[in-house]
């Protein structure tokens, strides 16, 4: 199963992506991981994405869609996978169609989270995750069970990311509302397109989830 998870910075789709990687032993790829990683290593990439990043601005094209479509010849992608942050852009979209159709690969479905500004502003600014494993957190809505310990890995270290803060969150969002938001009728006029309520809680979000792909046709490789 391939899917692309889309909607605005802190609509929960890591938490979602994360949840079905476990459920469907599929891959989440993250670009925002991928490029936080590269950011930290020091690479030529990094250099490059560090300022941009953390003014909330999107990262080039060019970077991006050789990043995936170094990803997705991994092997790994072959089982299935959820793209989480990718495509962000209409010439990433169409980038995107051209690595599949060249892989012989489809997607079966493109799951669009709703969330209002207010409550992306919140989830933004309470998010953290375990230095260790990667496992998602917020202070308000998803606490660890055990004070200071990761629920995955028992890990006590955890981090928040440079461009969580309430006064880059505007720009983020403008950034997706300009750049992102217009590449839904892509995918809803391929039929591919399912939008599900994000602001309901993380259980009945990923509920709502499992539904959708229940009536999606499956495993008909293009
Ligand atoms: P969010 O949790 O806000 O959805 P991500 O972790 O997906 O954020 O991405 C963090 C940042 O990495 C983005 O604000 C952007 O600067 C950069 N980035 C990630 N994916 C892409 C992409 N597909 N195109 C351009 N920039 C990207
Ligand atoms: P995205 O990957 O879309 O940027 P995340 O999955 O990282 O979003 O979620 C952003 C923050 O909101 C995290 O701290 C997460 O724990 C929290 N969160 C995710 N889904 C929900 C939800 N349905 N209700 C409340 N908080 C949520
Ligand atoms: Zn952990």
């Amino acid at each position: 199963m391939n899917l692309i998870f889309l909607g605005p910075p802190g609509a929960g789709k890591g938490t979602q992506a994360k949840r079905l990687q476990d459920r469907f032993g599929i891959v989440q790829i993250s670009t925002g991981d991928m490029l936080r990683a590269e950011v930290t290593a020091g690479s030529k990439v990094g250099l490059q994405a560090k300022a941009v990043m953390e003014a909330g601005q999107l990262v080039s094209d060019e970077i991006l869609i050789r990043m995936l479509g170094n990803r997705i010849e991994r092997s790994d992608c072959l089982t299935g996978f959820i793209l989480d942050g990718f495509p962000r852009t209409e010439p990433q979209a169409e980038a995107l169609d051209a690595l599949l159709a060249g892989r012989g690969l489809k997607l079966d479905a493109v799951i669009e989270l709703k969330v209002d500004a207010p409550a992306l502003v919140e989830r933004i600014a309470g998010r953290f995750t375990c230095a260790k494993c990667g496992a998602g957190y917020h202070d308000s809505f998803n606490q660890p069970k055990v004070a200071d310990t990761c629920d995955v890995c028992g890990g006590h270290a955890f981090i928040r990311r440079a461009d969580d803060k309430r006064e880059t969150v505007a720009a983020r969002l403008a950034a997706y509302e300009r750049q992102t938001a217009p590449i839904l009728p892509h995918y809803a006029a391929a039929g591919l397109l399912h939008s599900v309520d994000g602001m309901a809680g993380m259980d009945e979000v990923t509920a709502e989830i499992m539904a959708v792909l229940d009536n999606v046709p499956v495993g008909v490789e293009a």
